[in-house]
């Protein structure tokens, strides 16, 4: 009989689990897919002698954040390694911005390439960070209203010149970079940091998102689990089992059972129910929530009404490569770095990202690309590289700006069509590279979504990371908490606050809201007696489940 049931063994599922487990409470994860942990996962599935990420890779957002930092996976087998570089930016005329782990890396990197006047740039924007840390960070990966967090972090933002320090915070990474460099290199590694969200150079807060990155790979680096993405789940069942808690896989929920604004228990599409006393965590993406699994009839109407304006991120198309040698790079300094970033100037990722935003199949896309032999030597044999790149495109295609007439049907044409641009891409700052391709997996977005239901459209973060989805906006207007409309029912998913990227504290605001919520219900009736406080926390009893 469980305390809790969660659903979905994504991150923030697995992490929000750990949380009540820690806490006593038992906890039953139910995981739609044969196996867990939702966009983290590694396999042989490209070569046997490869290891592939599936989805994501790079995990700074998890060595920054407290509330996977907290539960001491190390102690459970989980170990990280790093690229000798956190990112490089080669350009078309052979120099490369490159990012390390430590700001007078980056800046010695930047003066020999660009000049003095950049790296003096960017040691203030490092400046800035030190100034801020850790409570900016504190202040995002905490639920609304970030008191204690908040409070801080506006007292360093004062202490790091008021409001001029805030309006850094606004601007558009195309903006910063106009403001702050007299180069293209040092714009560019934050250009492209800001597109790993759906954030065009000009968006608002483009800059800060762009700077948070990069910072974090400064200070944690962009750090990847030895042996594969499915260590750091690995990790997280092992600690969830060992606290008692289970993880049950190929059970999908079809349906959160409700009973007087009170959510139950859930109920799994081979129609077995299973009772949850205390809570129902659901790591699933707020449009799978809401009119899915809860039903209208137990929403208010103003609940639909904002869904209606949901907005899902850019999609997305990613191709998995086993290489028989390194990247023959043209600018050497890309060979070391763990993430390359491949597009030819700030012009060029504005356009990527307007064609997104417009519906329009770029010609020439803007790629992420993973070097994860560079990155763990224990993914591919020694001389070889097991190597990803991912693109974004348009969630709907109306148009395709380059010559294959690519739809959006993502059949195996426009599949193939598709790699091949992204293959372009690399070969253009890396000539000789598809003569290395021993071994190739295309995961359109349709593909993606059948291994994972939760990347809908091919959608990574849970909707859109623009201002107007944010903080007390995400994924609705609302307070920026894990609480729903209904009753023991909490949203643990990335469409929630913080959003997207594997951090857990989506996971974790949700347990500890129904930790917080349990405790106050206890407290009040404590008085009247154990036998009460009992039916009360257990609830109305239904035969059926
Ligand atoms: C290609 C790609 C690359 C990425 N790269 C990075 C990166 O390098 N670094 C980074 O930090 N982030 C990255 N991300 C984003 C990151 O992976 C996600 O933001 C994160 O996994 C979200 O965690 P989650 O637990 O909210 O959801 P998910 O990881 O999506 O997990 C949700 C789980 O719920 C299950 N589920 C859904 N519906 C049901 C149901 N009805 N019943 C039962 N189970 C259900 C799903 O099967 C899934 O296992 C990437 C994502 C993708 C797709």
């Amino acid at each position: 009989m469980s305390d809790a049931i969660v659903i979905g063994a994504g991150p923030n599922g697995l992490v929000a689990a750990n949380v009540l487990a820690d806490a006593g409470w038992q906890v039953d994860v139910l995981e739609g897919q044969a196996e867990p942990g939702g966009a983290v996962r590694s396999d042989r599935g490209v070569h046997p002698g490869y290891v592939h990420d599936v989805f994501s890779s790079f995990y700074p957002l998890a060595m920054a954040s407290p509330a996977i930092g907290g539960l001491d996976l190390e102690k459970h087998g989980l170990r990280w390694s790093h690229a000798p570089t956190v990112l490089a930016h080669p350009l078309p005329d052979g120099r490369c911005a490159t990012l390390h782990r430590g700001a007078a890396a980056t800046c010695a990197g930047l003066e020999s390439t660009f000049g003095g006047a950049d790296a003096g740039a960017w040691q203030r924007l490092s400046q800035l960070w030190d100034e801020l840390d850790p409570h900016l960070l504190r202040t995002l990966f905490t639920p609304f209203p970030p008191v204690k967090a908040g409070a801080a972090t506006a007292a360093r933002i004062r202490a790091a010149g008021g409001l001029r320090a805030l309006r850094f915070l606004t601007l558009p990474v195309r903006r910063l970079a106009q403001e702050e460099f007299t180069q293209p290199g040092a714009g560019l590694l934050l250009a492209g940091c800001a597109l790993h969200a759906d954030m065009l150079p000009e968006g608002v807060g483009s800059a800060a998102f762009g700077w948070l990155m990069a910072m974090l790979g400064q200070q944690v680096g962009w750090p990847v689990p030895v042996g594969g993405a499915s260590a750091l789940t690995g990790a997280l069942v092992r600690r969830l089992e060992s606290l008692g808690g289970r993880v049950h896989c190929g059970a999908p929920v079809v349906e959160v059972i409700v009973r007087g604004g009170r959510a139950l228990g859930v109920r799994t599409v081979d129609g077995r129910a299973y009772r949850a006393h205390r809570a129902v965590l659901a790591d699933v993406p707020a449009p799978a929530l809401y009119g899915s699994l809860v039903g209208w009839e137990h929403l208010p109407p103003r609940t639909a009404e904002d869904l209606r304006r949901f907005q899902w991120d850019f999609s997305t198309l990613k191709v998995d490569w086993a290489l028989d040698g390194a990247i023959p790079w043209a600018a050497p300094a890309a060979a070391d770095a763990g993430t390359v970033h491949l597009g030819a100037d700030l012009d060029e990722l504005s356009d990527y990202a307007l064609q997104l935003t417009t519906g329009r199949l770029p010609r020439r896309p803007f790629a992420l690309l993973g070097q994860m032999t560079t990155a763990d030597p224990a993914r591919s044999p020694a001389g070889t590289e097991s190597a990803w790149a991912y693109t974004h495109v348009p969630q709907k295609i109306k148009d395709d700006l380059g010559p294959d007439a690519i739809t959006g049907r993502w059949d195996t044409r426009e599949a193939h069509a598709m790699a091949e641009r992204v293959e372009d891409q690399v070969e253009r700052f890396a000539p000789g590279f598809k003569d290395r391709i021993v071994a190739r997996r295309i995961l359109t977005p349709p593909i993606l979504q059948s291994l994972n239901p939760s990347l809908v459209g091919g959608a990574i973060n849970g909707g859109t990371t623009a201002l107007h989805q944010q903080l007390v906006f995400r994924p609705v207007p609302g307070t920026g908490r894990p609480e729903t409309p209904v009753t023991g029912l909490y949203l643990a998913s990335s469409s929630a606050h913080p959003g997207g990227g594997v951090h857990g504290a989506c996971g974790a605001n949700a347990a500890r809201a129904a930790l917080r919520s349990h405790r106050l219900l206890a407290g009040r009736i404590l008085s009247p007696g154990l036998a009460a406080t009992q039916r009360l926390l257990s609830g109305p009893r239904e035969k059926h489940i």
